[in-house]
C-alpha cells in the first residue's frame, strides 16, 4: 500500500519544540499546559506577541526550530519503519519552504525515518498538496492541518487527522497515537 505523511506536527512534535525554544529565547517560563490548551496552530500568543511579531519570531528561528532536537511523536519512527519493512510505500509530503527541503530530507533520515528515493515531496503550498496526493495514488494520508485536510475530501483515499488541540473540530478519522497505525493499515 501507499501511505503519505505530512511531517510537522504529524510525525514530529515541532510546535512544542518551538514553544520550548521561544521560552528560552524570550527568557520566559510558560508552561506546557498553556501550550496544550492552544486552539490555534500559531504559538506566539502566550508570549505576548502580535501575529506579525509571531511570524517574525518563527522566521528568525526557523532553522533552529527545524534542525535541532525536535522529537518525533512517540512510536512514529518505529511505525513507519515497520511499514517499510512490510513492503509498503512511505511518502513524505511537507510544505516546508524550498530552501529547507534537502536538509529536511536528511534530518528525517538521520532521525530514523525510512526515506526512499523519490518518496520525499517538499516546498509546495498547502493548497498544492492535494495534487501530489492524487497523482501518487496514495491509499492513506495523514496530516494535522485543517486547511490541508479540507482539500482532500473528494479524493478516493483514506485520510486521518493527527489529533492536536487545534483540529478537534474536524470530522475526520483521528489518529491519537502512532501505535494505532498498524491496526489502521491492517483493516480489511
Ligand atoms: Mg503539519
Amino acid at each position: 500500500m501507499k501511505l503519505g505523511f505530512d511531517v510537522d506536527d504529524t510525525l514530529i512534535d515541532l510546535r512544542q519544540h518551538a514553544f520550548h525554544l521561544y521560552n528560552e529565547k524570550l527568557n520566559k517560563k510558560i508552561g506546557l499546559d498553556v501550550f496544550e490548551a492552544l486552539s490555534t496552530m500559531e504559538i506566539h500568543e502566550p508570549f505576548g506577541l502580535s501575529p506579525e511579531e509571531g511570524k517574525a519570531m518563527w522566521s528568525k528561528w526557523r532553522k533552529e526550530i527545524y534542525f535541532t532536537s525536535c522529537p518525533p511523536f512517540p512510536g512514529a519512527v518505529e511505525a513507519l519503519q515497520e511499514l517499510a519493512r512490510q513492503g509498503h510505500e512511505v511518502y513524505y509530503i511537507t510544505a516546508r519552504p524550498k530552501e529547507h527541503c534537502e536538509q529536511t530530507r536528511q534530518w528525517l533520515h538521520e532521525n530514523g525515518f525510512p526515506v526512499q528515493n523519490h518518496h520525499f515531496f517538499c516546498g509546495m503550498s498547502d493548497s498544492e498538496k492535494v495534487h501530489i496526493i492524487r497523482d501518487l495514488g496514495l491509499d492513506y494520508y495523514f496530516d494535522d492541518k485543517p486547511n490541508v485536510l479540507q482539500t482532500l475530501s473528494e479524493l478516493p483515499l483514506k485520510i486521518y487527522v493527527k489529533d492536536r488541540s487545534y483540529n478537534k473540530h474536524l470530522d475526520v478519522p483521528r489518529l491519537t497515537s502512532w501505535s494505532e497505525l498498524k491496526e489502521i493499515v491492517n483493516q480489511p
